[in-house]
């Protein structure tokens, strides 16, 4: 499990800036990822640091307000457009929190950089791979520049083996399908590869 270096309240000197960093919680869907990202955004709140939460407005899933995860726990987050807005919310905020990241564009990651630079603490939680097995959007990126990246696994729906795909069971070719749980399964390596063999076969027919 990850351990946070640091979470102390540790600007009693204000002329010492302390410095930030950033941390990747990536992997399948159903891997846990949100949850992660808000167990460690919730133990900065015990903390007393000022958090604050993001997600890409597109993702309204479940709720417009709240970064939900699949097993219903949440915390209130602001949907937003482009990740520059991000700089509008957190002027004085220590810990920011940035669910399904790989919906944003490349430019999330100089914003991140930014954010950390200016001493504070950055966690991104997103799929590291769509349903081709391609690294998503900027989650590549993002896990280059990070401090800390932790990769968290699914079980496979096929097998019970470690899953890291997920796998669309409709044979759509759209990226951006959000994830219901009747339209993706986490699948390990071996049953991702026979299922798209499988799809790839019906497609011929
Ligand atoms: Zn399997």
């Amino acid at each position: 499990m990850f351990i946070e270096p640091h979470l102390g309240k540790y600007h009693r000197d204000k002329n010492l800036r302390t410095t930030g960093w950033i941390e990747v919680i990536c992997g399948s869907m159903f891997s846990g990822k949100t949850e992660e990202l808000i167990r460690r955004l919730n133990r900065a709140n015990i903390a007393r640091q000022k958090v604050e939460i993001f997600k890409p407005a597109i993702d309204t899933r479940y709720h417009d307000i709240d970064v939900v995860s699949h097993n219903s726990n949440s915390i209130p987050s602001t949907p937003i457009s482009t990740p520059q807005e991000i700089f509008l919310w957190t002027s004085n905020c220590e810990v920011v929190g940035i669910d399904e990241a790989q919906f944003f564009d490349d430019s999330l990651v100089e914003v991140c950089v930014t954010l950390a630079n200016t001493g504070k603490r950055v966690i991104i939680a997103g799929l590291d791979m769509d349903f081709q097995g391609r690294p998503f959007g900027s989650m590549p990126a993002l896990m280059a520049v990070a401090e800390f990246v932790t990769k968290v696994h699914a079980i496979c729906a096929v097998c019970g083996s470690v899953a890291s795909y997920s796998f669309r069971l409709n044979a759509s070719q759209e990226r951006v399908l959000l994830g219901e749980t009747d339209s993706y399964e986490a699948r390990c390596r071996r049953c991702y590869n026979e299922g798209m063999l499988e799809q790839e076969r019906k497609r011929k027919l």
